[in-house]
């Protein structure tokens, strides 16, 4: 083999990683214009009137929802199913709900690829196994979220969720904590903590909040947290994410240790939102 040759060689993973971070830069600089440029005012304007939960966040956090949604509008692709047409104003709703989320947090939904809207609630197939019995149902759902970075939403229940900030009840913030919680690599209750929040904390607070939840929903007690979350680690956390932003007084009377951990993890307070 010729000098030349080796020479080209040796240098081709350097040349293929030099071109790699290059387009890694490009990517995060295209990113970081998005989130400078936000929205337009009548983006704002749709905003405002479809979400009144946005309409109480301080001066301070709204341009960098701003950011955030445009964001999620270039990341994500939506797709109609049975028949909707999804309007510019569905799209500025999920997204505004959805980027409550990640608002103030490092994290962002990197993986996110698809938001399907279905007009109403929807037919979905579920497995479960007991023992060595398969069952394949048909169910009805509002809304469900996959870990390959899509998520499914009936648009009659995300406007409902919107149109009332206060009940508790959203299935946007519901089906995006299932999408925040599986940034670990798992939909378990275990979202990637903030930096410094300490891990055995969180556990203990999570799980205790957690049976409560449970012994209420054994005992028809009511809850600010809706008894849905006592069937799983999961569906407790994205319940907890719906309380969070909808019921914040509620919650931290009630459960005054797992609003604080919610509030360390976000850094957000919604409560001072008021
Ligand atoms: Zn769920």
């Amino acid at each position: 083999m010729s000098t030349l040759i080796v020479l080209i060689l040796l240098s081709l993973p350097v040349l293929v990683g030099l071109s790699l971070w290059r387009s890694g830069q490009r990517q995060a600089r295209h990113r970081q214009d998005l989130i400078e440029a936000g929205l337009r005012p009548d983006q704002r304007q749709a905003i405002l009137a479809a979400v009144p939960l946005i309409a109480r966040l301080p001066e301070d956090l709204r341009p960098m929802l701003e950011g955030r949604v445009a964001l999620f509008l270039e990341q994500v692709a939506f797709v109609g199913c049975d028949g909707l047409e999804v309007s510019e104003e569905m799209r500025l709703s999920i997204a505004a709900q959805a980027c409550l989320i990640p608002l103030a947090s490092d994290l962002w939904y990197e993986e996110l690829t698809t938001v399907l809207v279905y007009p109403g609630a929807f037919r979905s197939r579920m497995v479960s196994r007991d023992g060595y019995v398969v069952r394949e149902e048909e169910v009805v759902r509002l809304g469900e979220s996959w870990s390959r970075g899509q998520v499914v939403l009936s648009w009659a229940d995300v406007a409902a969720g919107a149109a009332d900030p206060e009940d508790g009840r959203n299935v946007v913030l519901h089906e995006f904590a299932h999408q925040f919680d599986d940034l670990s690599g798992d939909t378990n209750g275990v979202p990637v903590l903030a930096e410094g929040q300490s891990f055995e904390e969180w556990e203990r607070v999570f799980l205790r909040a957690y049976m409560r939840l449970r012994r209420r929903a054994e005992t028809g007690r009511a809850s600010v947290l809706d008894t849905y979350g006592a069937q799983s680690h999961e569906e407790f956390f994205a319940v907890a994410i719906e309380a969070f932003f909808e019921r914040p007084g509620d919650l931290r009377e009630d459960e005054p240790e797992l609003y604080a951990q919610l509030s360390e993890l976000l850094k957000l307070d919604p409560v001072s939102w008021r």
